[in-house]
């Protein structure tokens, strides 16, 4: 008995059975049509094969062939050639598909023909928390529409009520856009030149018959709406309580709340079979959101789709995933990270490179796994305040450099993620990025960053209260690391000259004012000009006090009788002191005038006839004046 191999394909494993077949001398071609039935709950297929004999004459006859079908079919098959009843066998399941023998009835000799039909009908999975490649109800429909014979040998038909919106979601050798066409109630897909290498997935929705439900959280929570198909309540009900329950618990580990502002809708479809995953999120145009989710979703697929409302179309997407991923496995109580996989893995890409779902499914299976093992780490390394602070960042696009100004709109999220991560003492955040984010390394950058946070700390340290320039913040916010340096270098000219000035005033026994301390992180440009005008103070100072402290003669002190040398210095240091440099300046030239004129006020004085006793008393004076002066400036702490 000669077997021919009908299938093969993408969605089906071979079959041990065609592999110890001997070497196949049919030929088919098949063309084959699915006729959607949903409220029946059934699709009713219909394959016309022709069976063709290669082998020349002497050669084999066929008695029989294996057609795969899907396992939905459920043994109902029904084949005829030329109108007469075959035998049909139904083998084993592997998968999604199940295996039949058809025989032929009589031997199709070599050379020869026949036309055969075959029948079968595909029910949606019972109960619905099957796995199963179909669903077949009013609101949704998903099957694989599966091309059959030998490459391009035949073609697909999909018949659906044209109420439906209906798409073919690629899988495997999929890129035929089919044609479409409305037959009265019906509309048409049809691709023609495939074979058993072709799988499209259909899916088609016909939302107006899904069950929907409002779930009402708080006053101010836009709320959700689950849709499920029709007679599914026990996964609305369960859906609801997961929602009810996930979403304050996310919210609380984020440290941000519910962001969007239009309902978030969750609908029941079979996102296993359309996406390869339990279900995906998108975001709304008008700030609402819908979840796709799986007939048998798990709890932490539900959580990670939740997740993304935070971080989907803000962040990159492997940072989005990794974050969902982590958020979702804290939110579930989720110890054990399953399957964990290393750099070294066949499928690795570095993340930021990585499109996810965009039907790479080895790759996506690589990338979820790394990105959520990725932030496991890290989140454990910074702790939970750690993380939502990092999240606040990363969400606001501000950087810990320059809080509360939005950074470069130019820098990545890893670079983001670096400063804030790092700012929230994260102790290795760096080297996973390298080893499993960037494509580029980014060595050159990395070792300049490092060099300007170092610069940066020793700045931090020296300036101590006067605190960082906002230029500096800003360029280390913008990794602008040549502005940063400059920047920096800038700003310690300006602290070499606060230095120089606190060490003139406290050996001039002075304090200083505070103002171009004050103004040093907001505008180092006020602050220098605030440090020229302070020397300019300090120099009145030290002149008036060397002035006041110089030998007089006799006549000078006649001419400064009755004025207060003294007080006139601490009138200079005050204004000094309060910042009023002008006034310093200006009672310095007081001063000043006033002792380069004491000895002709004396003279003027003497000829007017002042009195022995005065004279003797303003003697007196005079020297108690110097050694106050004298005494002043031997407390000065530097010893001069
Ligand atoms: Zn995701």
């Amino acid at each position: 008995m000669v077997w021919g191999l009908l299938m093969s394909g993408v969605m089906a494993p071979v079959s041990a059975h065609a592999q110890e077949a001997p070497a196949d001398v049919t030929s088919v071609s098949a063309a084959a049509t699915y006729v959607v039935d949903p409220s029946g709950g059934r699709i009713d297929a219909s394959l016309r094969l022709t069976v063709s004999n290669l082998d020349g004459p002497g050669g084999r006859s066929v008695d029989a062939v294996s057609i795969l079908l899907p396992a939905a079919a459920g043994g109902v098959v029904t084949a005829a050639r030329s109108g007469l009843p075959m035998e049909v066998v139904a083998g084993p399941i592997a998968g999604d598909f199940q295996l039949f023998a058809l025989g032929l009835g009589r031997p199709l000799g070599p050379g020869g023909s026949a036309e055969l039909d075959v029948r079968f009908a595909m029910v949606q999975g019972s109960p619905n928390r099957e796995v199963s490649a179909t669903r077949i109800n009013e609101a949704y429909v998903t099957f694989p529409a599966r091309g059959l014979g030998d490459p391009a040998q035949g073609s697909v038909r999909v018949v659906l009520p044209n109420w439906f919106e209906a798409r073919w979601v690629g899988a495997g050798a999929v890129d035929v856009e089919p044609v479409s066409s409305v037959e009265g109630l019906a509309r048409v897909f049809e691709t023609v030149g495939v074979g058993g290498d072709f799988v499209a997935i259909v899916e088609a929705r016909h939302d107006d018959s899904l069950h929907r439900r409002s779930v009402v959280l708080e006053d101010d929570h836009p709320g959700f709406e689950v849709a499920s198909w029709p007679g599914d309540s026990d996964w609305s009900d369960s859906v609801e309580a997961e929602v009810v329950r996930l979403i304050p618990r996310l919210s609380e580990l984020i440290g941000e709340p519910w962001p969007l502002t239009e309902t978030m809708v969750i609908r029941e479809t079979n996102a296993g079979l359309v996406h390869g995953y339990g279900g995906a999120f998108a975001r709304t145009a008008t700030g609402g959101g819908e979840i796709e989710l799986g007939p048998t979703y798990s709890d932490r697929v539900l959580a990670h789709e939740l997740a993304h409302a935070w971080f989907d179309d803000r962040i990159d997407p492997w940072l989005a995933e990794g974050l969902a991923e982590e958020f979702a496995r804290q939110a579930t109580e989720v110890t054990e990270l399953v399957p964990l996989v290393g750099t070294d893995d066949a499928r690795a890409i570095p993340l930021d490179s990585w499109v996810p779902l965009s039907g790479e499914l080895d790759v996506d299976r690589f990338a979820y796994a790394a990105a959520g093992q990725l932030m496991y780490v890290i989140a454990a390394d910074l702790g939970p305040e750690g993380l939502r602070d990092v999240i606040a960042q990363l969400l606001g696009s501000t950087s810990p450099y320059a809080p509360g100004l939005s950074a470069s709109s130019d820098l990545a999220d890893w670079q983001r993620f670096l400063d804030s991560a790092e700012h929230a003492g994260a102790s290795a955040v760096e080297a996973p990025l390298i080893d499993w984010v960037l494509s580029d390394p980014a060595t050159d950058l990395l070792d300049r960053r490092r060099a300007a946070r170092d610069a940066l700390d020793d700045f931090t340290a020296r300036a101590d209260d006067w605190g960082v320039p906002l230029a500096v913040s800003l360029a280390m916010a913008n990794w602008d690391f040549d502005r940063a340096d400059e920047a920096l270098a800038a700003a310690g000219g300006l602290l070499d000259e606060r230095d120089r000035l606190d060490r003139l005033a406290a050996a001039l026994g002075v304090g200083s004012p505070t103002d171009a301390r004050d103004t040093f992180a907001a505008d180092p440009v006020e602050s220098a000009t605030l440090l020229l005008a302070q020397a300019d103070g300090l120099s009145a100072v030290e002149t008036a006090q060397v002035a006041a402290d110089d030998e007089r003669s006799w006549l000078e002190s006649v001419g400064l009788w009755g004025h207060d040398v003294d007080a006139r210095v601490v009138s200079v240091v005050a204004a000094y002191e309060e910042g009023d440099h002008a006034s310093a300046v200006a009672r310095l030239g007081g001063l000043t005038s006033l002792l380069d004129d004491a000895e002709r006020t004396g003279q003027r004085r003497l000829a007017g006839g002042v009195s022995i006793a005065a004279l003797l008393g303003l003697a007196v004076a005079a020297v108690r004046l110097r050694r106050t002066a004298i005494g002043r400036t031997r407390g000065a702490p530097d010893g001069r």
